[in-house]
């Protein structure tokens, strides 16, 4: 799996202040901001403002930060009004379309979800 260091990582960036986003929320441990190229009306994400690569990864070392990550991701949903309507979505390795190594939940409501279950 593709790995990058903080120093090049977009999302640590984000986090830092040094690239701009437009941010909705966060925790002393995470940061939700709007995604560049939504997938559906509302399209949140959520990182740790610590780097770990994945989720797994980030389950692996700090559940107190994966814990606020979900968490972040819920109070979202209830700020855009869609507590009981959206999709909390975890890409995972390259194959599965993982394409930013910085661990990351996204949130995507606002649009029928027309294909129903995935699952
Ligand atoms: P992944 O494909 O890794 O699960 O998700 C990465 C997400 O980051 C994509 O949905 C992509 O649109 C988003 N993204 C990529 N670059 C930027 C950026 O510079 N700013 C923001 N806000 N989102 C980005
Ligand atoms: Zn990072």
């Amino acid at each position: 799996m593709t790995s990058q260091t903080p120093s090049d990582c977009l999302f640590c960036k984000i986090v830092a202040g040094e690239i701009p986003s437009d941010r909705v929320a966060e925790t002393e441990r995470s940061v939700a901001f709007r995604d560049i190229s939504p997938a559906a009306p509302i399209h949140v994400l959520v990182v740790p403002r610590r780097h770990e690569s994945t989720v797994g990864a980030l389950a692996a070392s700090s559940g107190d930060d994966l814990t606020d990550v979900f968490r972040l991701a819920s109070q979202v949903a209830e700020q855009e009004g869609v507590a009981d309507a959206h999709r909390m979505i975890v890409n995972t390795g390259s194959k599965a379309g993982q394409t930013i190594f910085h661990a990351h939940v996204h949130l995507l409501a606002g649009a029928a979800f027309t294909e129903g279950r995935m699952v």
